[in-house]
């Protein structure tokens, strides 16, 4: 399966940073690209990357979504929104709309089922606390996210799915997990989603890894069985560091 890398520029960048920054992947990656690369910048600059990213392999995504597509809803995007400035993708139940935003399991769930039923790909986020690994809690807070984001879903629906694995201690804290941490973590979701769902589907849904990724280390956590992928905060900013992260795939 071809590799998913994702750039999550999180609250950072203006129009013109999203302009440049295209233009200087362009400039370092080939037009045959080793891996899907999706590029998630702030909401503003959405519509104007679209514009130039038609000329390009790149595909985009939006880094937060509402549940309902139109409303009484201030200050919320909708899914339409997202659609019509050219996401394919959106990024669904990030840890830090979970701490910073109050967002729910139960939210989560709703927003995979609307980006489901609007063909938008979820990349739901999943992970564990320090603390929680610690207590030797993780397969059961992963299991339980899983559970509850993906209710109501029917295995069919969720096969174009990407889940990204982001332990929360390892996010924007340079504390990569270690590529056996890793390694068990990924395949303790792969089982659990086959044991859960239908087996040959569940393969098809892509596993992502995230958390203090860099040009240094991806490449070496993207050979680690059932990584499918990368979602990566901090170091995407930087074109010159992405291009390196998406060309050690
Ligand atoms: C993220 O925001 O999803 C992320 C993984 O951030 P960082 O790469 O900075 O740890």
């Amino acid at each position: 399966m071809q590799k998913l890398i994702i750039a999550n520029w999180k609250m950072n960048g203006t129009v013109q940073d999203a302009i440049k920054w295209i233009a200087e992947l362009q400039k370092r990656l080939d037009s045959i690209l080793p891996s899907e690369v999706v590029v998630a910048p702030p909401f503003t600059a959405l519509y104007s990357a679209q514009v130039i990213l038609q000329e390009t392999p790149f595909k985009l995504a939006g880094q937060n979504m509402h549940w309902e597509s139109t409303g009484a809803f201030t200050g919320e995007v909708s899914p339409l929104f997202l659609k019509e400035a050219g996401c394919q993708y959106v990024i669904l139940g990030h840890s830090e709309r979970r701490s910073i935003f109050g967002e729910t399991d139960e939210g989560i769930n709703k927003k995979i089922i609307t980006a489901m039923t609007l063909d938008l790909i979820p990349i739901f986020c999943i992970g564990e606390t320090e603390m929680e690994r610690q207590e030797g809690q993780m397969g059961f807070i992963l299991e339980n996210q899983i559970r509850k984001g993906l209710k109501g879903l029917h295995i069919h629906d969720i096969s174009d799915l990407v889940i990204a694995y982001e332990p929360i201690w390892a996010i924007g804290t340079g504390l990569t997990a270690t590529p056996s941490q890793i390694e068990e973590t990924h395949g303790y979701i792969r089982n659990f989603l086959e044991k859960f769902y239908d087996a040959p589907m569940a393969r098809k849904i892509r596993i992502l890894y995230g958390g203090s990724v860099n040009e240094n280390n991806a490449g070496v956590i993207l050979k680690i069985k059932n990584v499918d992928g990368l979602l990566v905060g901090g170091a995407s900013l930087d074109a010159q560091k992405f291009a390196k992260i998406v060309k050690s795939g």
